[in-house]
């Protein structure tokens, strides 16, 4: 359990050898360890390659300049990493190590940064509870009988337990900023575009993104800093210029506009959870804000649209699992078609199965017109929402999750697991950025705020949500020790 305010706190604490980075990974590892039995946060733990790390950097000591040498991060098991079994919590990756790493794994390496573990996640990322995982679900550091949310469920819990200050997760259509909710921290998802791609295992390509959790936004907002960046690798990485996110936090608010969409606190939505987040706007308005309450309109057939549409690009990106060119292999093939066959049978669980029929369903040629296209249009209509309400708002903020965290087993049907991403996939389906900040406690279960941002305005989006931390002072931390 590592009793760091910040990043910043332990990386002083490196330089000035209070700690060795040998003593804080085998605390690091300790801690992770200690819970693993309780939680199932990760999928491997990198132990020899951590305290290899670890030594090189004591022998030279840490840099001054450089805030992440020597710091643990776990990191999201879709995201590669060169030689370290990488699994996307599938059974048919479960014998693959990548022959290079993710853009992002890349970036922390090159900046000292330790990658402790790969952690916990539903299978290729789809899934609100790590329940659909190959490797077994993720626990609730706040109470174990329940869900950790999904899909970047490990990197959540371990954050929550303190085992790291940050990790990596990716967000599809909520699996960062819902799982952050569920565990009383902090999580970002940047807008399209602004982190790359490459090297994470693709499940909808036009709404994936990479991002940071964290115990608080100084930490999400340096760790993005870190991450983010033109990579001619991924095409659809930016080149805007990215600023200094921790460095542009100043904790002030006066002037900033904020709408609250009437939908993010309509049917489906726990009372107590809109009440709790209503009565938190009090925070922004004390501090000079202005609020409005406002309508996205389209926003109702958010989960509609991207069940098609997400299903649509995952059938296609999994094609590519065919038992010849990645991990798992089905025994006993007769001919080449058994071989597909066999494999895909065999190494899919099957929420990734209905995905993909669902997805090659919407695709087919008698149904694309009336669902493919369809949804993209509803998309469209989505995107136009969010334009018109940016004409008037710099953010604008609901609460993240319609409940807390479930009980396992609890969401029986698929259709009421998707109803969870209802306050979350907007943002993915219009490449907003967006997070989620620790707001307070409904039946002593954490609940997040969700704000979201224009487009590559992320320095708006991390203001507000670093002031309505510090006001907020949300700072309870779940017992697990
Ligand atoms: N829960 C959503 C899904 O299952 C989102 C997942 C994600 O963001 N990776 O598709």
């Amino acid at each position: 359990m590592l009793d760091y305010k910040n990043v910043e706190e332990l990386h002083k604490d490196l330089v000035n050898k209070k700690i060795s980075v040998t003593e804080l990974v085998k605390e690091t590892l300790n801690s992770i360890k200690l819970h693993e039995s309780k939680l199932n946060a990760y999928i491997s733990i990198n132990e020899e390659q951590s305290l290899n790390m670890a030594a090189k950097i004591d022998k030279k000591g840490v840099n001054p300049d450089n805030l992440w040498e020597g710091i643990p991060i776990a990191v999201k098991d879709n995201l590669n990493t060169k030689g370290i079994l990488t699994t996307a919590a599938s059974k048919i990756l479960s014998n693959f190590k990548p022959i290079y790493d993710a853009t992002v794994v890349q970036k922390l390496k090159e900046a000292g940064a330790i990658i402790i573990g790969k952690t916990n996640l539903d299978e290729f990322a789809m899934g609100s509870s790590s329940e659909t995982s190959y490797y077994g679900a993720v626990h609730n550091p706040w109470d174990l009988e329940r869900v950790p949310g999904g899909s970047s469920a490990g990197s959540a819990a371990t954050v929550a337990s303190r085992d790291v200050l940050v990790s990596l997760g990716s967000d599809t259509g909520g699996s960062i900023r819902q799982p952050a909710a569920f565990n009383g921290v902090v999580g970002v998802k940047p807008t399209y575009g602004r982190v790359s791609r490459w090297g994470l295992i693709a499940f909808g390509s036009s709404f994936d993104q990479i991002g940071s959790i964290a115990t608080n936004v100084q930490d999400a907002a340096s760790l993005l800093t870190l991450i983010s960046g033109m990579d001619v690798k991924d095409a659809t990485s930016s080149s805007k210029k990215v600023p200094d996110f921790r460095q542009k936090l100043t904790g002030n608010i006066e002037g900033l506009r904020i709408g609250v969409p009437k939908e993010f606190f309509g049917d489906g939505v726990d009372p107590k959870i809109c009440s709790l987040i209503k009565d938190s706007l009090k925070v922004f308005k004390e501090q000079g804000a202005l609020i409005e309450e406002v309508s996205l309109p389209n926003s109702i057939y958010g989960i509609q649209a991207y069940y098609v549409l997400a299903p649509a690009e995952a059938s296609s990106n999994l094609q590519r699992f065919d038992g010849i060119r990645y991990g798992y292999r089905a025994d006993n093939i007769n001919n080449l078609e058994d071989l597909y066959v066999k494999t895909r049978t065999e190494g899919f669980g099957d929420e990734v199965k209905r995905r993909i029929m669902l997805g090659t369903y919407a695709l087919s040629a008698s149904s694309y017109e009336a669902f493919f296209i369809k949804a993209a249009k509803v998309r469209t209509l989505i995107i136009n929402d969010y334009k018109e309400l940016f004409k008037k708002y710099d953010i604008i903020v609901g609460p993240t999750t319609p409940s807390v965290a479930f009980k396992f087993g609890d969401k029986k049907d698929e259709t009421s697991m998707y109803m969870n991403d209802m306050l979350t996939v907007t943002a993915n389906i219009a490449g907003l950025p967006a997070m989620s900040v620790p707001a307070g406690l409904v039946d002593g279960l954490p609940v997040g705020l969700h704000i979201i941002g224009k487009p590559f305005d992320e320095v708006t989006l991390l203001n507000a949500g670093y002031t309505f931390e510090k006001i907020n002072n949300f700072n309870l931390k779940p017992n697990i020790d």
